[in-house]
């Protein structure tokens, strides 16, 4: 587990700055939801924090180490992103086991945590499927299995349910925020869904055109817009 610290941190592509030297800091275990609208710099934010995005200026520090420099692969975070990228031709298992795949654990170690992340996300009874014959919530959770599999020390959701259905959404806003609650791990998550902020942030921060608005427990934000 780990915190996440944003210290006037700035982006810009090519002369144009689309993110002005903001400061946050993501209290370990604490759930953040980034909104404001569309072109505000949310996934930009968001994407500097995974490592797939440079920065221009300002620091990124996850736990006590800056990590600017650090290749994503050992930022050691999970990705959940909107085109979840999970494989047709391998069952459910052998997807969240993939998230393992370069892993030094033994063979039964990597097989038990796959199936403690199966069991924690439901898919104890879908594990030899294939995600064709998955629903839309079902595939994302396997995504979510995969990136779980390797502890990372925080998750980064950028929009993960806007490709499904508003009955799904509603679940799997239940069931991330319940992994949250179970896992104590920190989260920065993006979405334009207000009632996904609302329901799921510890604390929302609103952007808009590349600063911070506002940063505040659900109440405080909704009850003085
Ligand atoms: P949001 O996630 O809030 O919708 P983004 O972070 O995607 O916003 O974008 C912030 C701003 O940066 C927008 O003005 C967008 O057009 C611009 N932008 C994003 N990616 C690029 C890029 N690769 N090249 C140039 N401009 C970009
Ligand atoms: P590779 O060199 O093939 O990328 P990795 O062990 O880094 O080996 O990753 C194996 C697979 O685990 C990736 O292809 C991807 O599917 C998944 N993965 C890697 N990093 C992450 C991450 N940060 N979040 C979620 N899944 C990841």
């Amino acid at each position: 587990m780990a915190t996440f610290e944003l210290r006037g941190l700035i982006k810009a592509y090519g002369k144009t700055r689309v993110i002005h030297g903001i400061d946050l800091l993501i209290a370990d275990g604490e759930f953040v939801v980034f909104v404001g609208p569309s072109g505000c710099g949310k996934s930009t934010t968001l994407r500097m924090i995974a490592g797939l995005e440079e920065v221009t200026g300002g620091e990124i520090r996850i736990g006590d180490r800056v990590v600017n420099e650090v290749d994503p692969k050992e930022r050691n975070l999970a990705m959940v992103f909107q085109n979840y990228a999970i494989y047709p031709h391998m069952s459910v298992r052998q997807n969240i086991a993939f998230g393992l795949y370069t892993s030094p654990l033994s063979k039964a170690d990597k097989a038990r945590k796959v199936d403690e992340a199966g069991a924690l996300l439901g898919l104890t009874p879908l594990l030899d499927r294939r995600p064709a014959a998955l629903s839309g919530g079902q595939r994302q959770r396997v995504a979510i299995g995969r990136a779980m599999v390797r502890d990372p020390v925080g998750f980064l959701f950028d929009e993960p349910l806007s490709n499904l259905d508003a009955q799904l959404r509603a679940q799997m806003r239940i069931e991330i925020k319940d992994l949250h609650r179970r896992l104590g791990t920190t989260i920065a998550y993006v979405t334009h869904d207000q009632v996904e902020a609302m329901t799921m942030a510890d604390r929302i921060v609103v952007m808009k055109d590349g600063h911070i608005l506002q940063a505040a427990p659900p109440m405080e934000i909704y009850d003085n817009p």
